[in-house]
């Protein structure tokens, strides 16, 4: 083998796929793993699976081997834990590079951390991009959404690499520059936000199935597969009709019925849901995803509750939501989901500088992430039309709107109703409706903060700011 000119450094499930990938769909590379054994038994592997590719792996035992092995200038995926282990990773490195070669942060960091190492690099010298993937396994396997961000004449010379080993959208890569520093890990935080908030809506929507309309966990699943062949058509969809299909090959029970109830998170849902608050950005319906995971970790409280309040007054009567009228809910929340979220990418954009490309981030989600559907290359036009306006004012999704906008308030208010818990949707419905109302109740809370604080108020009447109240005269 040649000298190859791209490492790659963390062999866990992402690293060993990403490796492959490389290996199979763009050039040969060099692999370091910290634990050495974990190296030899990833190439033992490849070596019996899939001859050809272990061929095109160049595995180095320590980090110096690793760096010689690599023909300059050299560009290094780091694809380890988020957090210490990449500074760690990167102080090794560093030393041993020039400012020819490439660093590539590809785990889930924080912009945050991202940003500072950027600057960082500038310092020191050598050259740093920070790289969202999304995918997990098997996308890096065989395509993953690529999201960058770092020095665009950088990005310029792995583009073609990284664009070789990402998912294609009837033949367009996705695999995508979205700015400096940080702007990269950014879209795939929020990406992750949007899955969260898309995941929960989904859920909602099987828990008005189960306990408000009493079906069984496959009539569930076949609901989710039709839907998935109609405009809710997506990744997440298809797999959520399979799960609720899937039977446990121990219990012979649906697998849903002996899942626990209780759901995790790595943070990303949560670092979106911050940063929309730094930065003023209403994502209510992200929020309530991530909330309603927090809760789900409440079983003892939760179990508590439905013991000492009794539980929801289900189930629904007989002749009420229609499977069609809950389709035409999750429609209309999905497109307020993602009209907040690309909300929060734009204020982002302004804030840090960075002029997100809109249309491209819905362009290189549309294939080879979580959150890939149909419904993303609508929202590429109506934001490749209309870039500075929000989603729901796009021709196409209007009309969407306000043909499903009656599906979502029957959904919202029935749930309601009978005491079945939908906080994603109902922020959705919320949102919606704050947001074609064009005298909200804000001037009460302008005249509370006036009467408590003499914050002082705008008049509807007159130019201007800073006029008070009459209680200001008599207080
Ligand atoms: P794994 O747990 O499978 O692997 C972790 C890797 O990090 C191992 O190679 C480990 O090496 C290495 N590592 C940990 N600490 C250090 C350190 N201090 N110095 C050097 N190496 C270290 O993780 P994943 O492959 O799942 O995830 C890797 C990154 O990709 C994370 O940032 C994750 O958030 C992100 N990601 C994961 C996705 C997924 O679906 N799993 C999807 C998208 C992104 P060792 O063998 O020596 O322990």
């Amino acid at each position: 083998m040649t000298e190859p000119r791209i490492g790659l450094i963390g062999l866990g499930t992402m690293g060993r796929a990403l490796t492959l990938n490389i290996a199979e769909n763009a050039e040969p590379l060099a692999v370091y793993n910290r634990t050495t054994e974990r190296t030899h038994e990833f190439m033992a592997q490849t070596r019996a699976s899939e001859p050809a590719l272990a061929e095109r792996i160049l595995p180095a035992e320590t980090l110096l081997e690793f760096v010689d092995s690599l023909s300059s200038p050299r560009a290094i995926i780091i694809m380890v834990d988020a957090g210490p282990a990449v500074d760690k990773v990167i102080a090794d490195l560093r030393p041993l590079l020039n400012d020819e070669d490439l660093i590539i942060d590809a785990g889930n960091a924080n912009f945050h951390d991202t940003n500072r190492r950027a600057a960082e690099a500038e310092q020191q010298g050598v050259p740093f991009i920070g790289m969202g993937v999304s995918g997990g396994e098997e996308g890096a396997r065989h395509g993953p959404s690529i999201m960058g961000g770092g020095p665009k004449d950088h990005w310029d010379r792995v583009a073609g690499v990284l664009q070789a080993i990402s998912a294609k959208y009837q033949g367009t890569p996705c695999a995508t520059w979205m700015g400096t520093g940080g702007a990269g890990h950014f879209v795939k935080a929020v990406h992750n936000g949007i899955e969260y908030a898309d995941m929960q809506m989904i859920a909602e929507t099987y828990g008005i199935f189960r306990d408000g309309k009493r079906r069984d966990a496959a009539a569930i699943g076949a609901v989710f597969a039709k839907w998935n062949e109609g405009p809710l058509q997506s990744y997440l969809v298809e797999i959520s009709g399979k799960v609720a299909t899937a039977t446990d090959p121990e219990t012979g029970k649906p697998m849903l019925d002996i899942i626990l109830d209780r759901a995790g998170q790595k943070g990303t849902g949560r670092w979106t849901v911050i940063e929309a608050q730094h930065l003023g950005a209403a994502i209510p319906v992200i929020e309530a995803a991530v909330l309603a995971r927090n809760t789900s970790a409440q079983l003892d409280r939760r179990q508590r509750g439905e013991h000492v309040f009794g539980p929801a007054p289900a189930p629904l009567p007989h002749d009420t939501l229609a499977d069609a009228t809950l389709e035409g809910a999750m429609i209309a929340g999905k497109i307020m989901c993602y009209a907040q979220g690309f909300d929060l990418l734009a204020a982002a954009s302004g804030h840090f500088g960075w002029r997100l490309p809109m249309p491209d981030v819905a362009r290189v989600w549309r294939e080879g992430c979580i959150i890939r559907s149909t419904m993303l290359n609508d929202m590429a036009t109506a934001l490749a039309d209309s870039p500075d306006e929000n989603l729901i004012f796009a021709p196409f999704f209007r009309a969407l709107i306000e043909k499903h906008i009656p599906d979502l308030r029957e959904t919202v208010a029935m749930a309601q109703m009978h005491g079945l818990a939908v906080p994603a949707l109902s922020a959705a419905l919320s949102w919606f409706d704050m947001m074609r109302t064009g005298r909200s109740t804000a001037n009460m809370i302008q005249g509370q903060r006036d009467f408590f604080g003499a914050h002082g108020f705008e008049r509807t009447d007159k130019d201007g700011k800073g006029f008070h109240g009459p209680w200001a005269m008599n207080g």
